[in-house]
């Protein structure tokens, strides 16, 4: 029989669990505490089970299966980028930061990327397959436990498209949100899309407290179909109408993400297109410059950076630039590619 794996399963599913082994739903409770708050390692370690009890569940069930394949730390080790062996044999990539108090987890959500994006080193590996709710979950339980740290804010910011993987990525978000386990605030926890439009209105409609990230990436149709392949699909007129949806819908602030890339999209005059297409949002806007993957295209520079967000600073919304954390050790957005790494 196949082994079972609890990380991944949410409170229902637990109880099912329990009420197979013939035990009371208190008993779930008990256990969603014991493997999502307390990281325990093994069923041994839950005292307030029956030790028959918990040599029933060692037996027929396992709390997690990412292998830790290598781990890359910054110098000041304020970043750290995690290598995960998946138990098929491919590998992922997670990223740790701290920013004072803030400890912010970047979570993949597939192996490789459909989407094939021209500036993304995950884009180059093609796609393998989505992750389950359970490597999705675990990559934050075994970084919290590895460093012995509590994330306080959660970002779907790596490996991978989130709403190519929307029912596993949201269940995830209901686990790691759950008050009983991991417990990260749902305004602490962010799913950035490349614009899949039927999954965000699918996000609208269900009323998902989650936060929003749109990647941008350019304010002309022309630009980012050259960019972003799945705006031939979902066109930038079709995105900023749902955003303009999320925003009259959910009252919530959206973020928008531009990667800054030099001669490309990061002209003044895209500056101004940006600015129109932006009027009328109470949002944040992401500013990322660009990160090297090959020789297709460059970072900008300081100076153009600084003219860039110039149109923005006299309006309503929030600016910044995301200084990138972790491009010396290859971990910065866009740059995790873990297709034929083998440690
Ligand atoms: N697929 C999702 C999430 C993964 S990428 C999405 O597209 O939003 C997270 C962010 O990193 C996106 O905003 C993406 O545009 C950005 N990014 C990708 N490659 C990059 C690179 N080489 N340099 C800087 N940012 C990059």
């Amino acid at each position: 029989m196949e082994r079972i794996n609890v990380i991944g399963m949410n409170l229902e599913e637990l109880r099912r669990l329990m009420q197979s082994l013939g035990e009371a739903d208190y008993r779930a409770d008990q256990l969603f505490n014991w493997i999502y708050k307390k990281r325990i390692e093994t069923f041994y370690q839950m005292s307030n089970f029956s030790l028959l009890l918990r040599r029933k569940i060692t037996s027929l069930a396992d709390i997690g299966r990412l292998q830790l394949a290598r781990l890359t730390s910054s110098p000041s080790k304020t970043t750290q980028k995690f290598l995960f062996e998946l138990d098929d044999g491919h590998f992922i990539e997670s990223v740790y930061m701290k920013d004072r108090e803030r400890i912010t987890l970047c979570i993949s959500s597939q192996v490789g990327c459909p989407l094939n994006c021209a500036f993304c080193a995950t884009g180059k590996m093609g796609f393998v397959r989505n992750l389950s709710v359970g490597e999705l979950v675990e990559q934050v339980i075994f970084i919290q436990r590895y460093l012995n740290i509590d994330a306080t804010n959660i970002v779907f910011m790596g490996m991978g498209e989130p709403f190519l993987n929307y029912d596993n990525v949201l269940d995830a978000c209901d686990i790691i949100s759950h008050e009983n386990g991991i417990a990260i605030g749902k305004r602490k926890i962010t799913i950035s899309t490349a614009g899949v439009v039927p999954r965000i209105k699918q996000f609208i409609e269900e009323n998902r407290k989650y936060k929003l990230a749109i990647s941008l990436n350019a304010a002309d149709n022309e630009t980012r179909s050259r960019l972003m392949p799945i705006n031939e699909r979902y066109p930038l007129p079709q995105l900023m109408q749902v955003a303009r949806d999320y925003q009259s819908r959910t009252k919530a602030r959206l973020t928008f993400e531009y990667v800054l890339i030099k001669g490309v999209n990061d002209r003044i005059a895209d500056a101004r297109k940006l600015k129109d297409l932006l009027t009328g949002f109470q949002c944040k806007l992401n500013i990322i410059p660009y990160n090297s993957i090959d020789n297709e295209f460059s970072a900008p520079v300081e100076q153009s950076i600084n003219a860039f967000i110039q149109p923005f600073l006299a309006m309503n919304i929030v600016i910044s630039v995301r200084r990138s954390k972790g491009s010396d050790i290859q971990a910065a957005c866009g740059q995790l590619y873990a297709a034929t790494l083998k440690p």
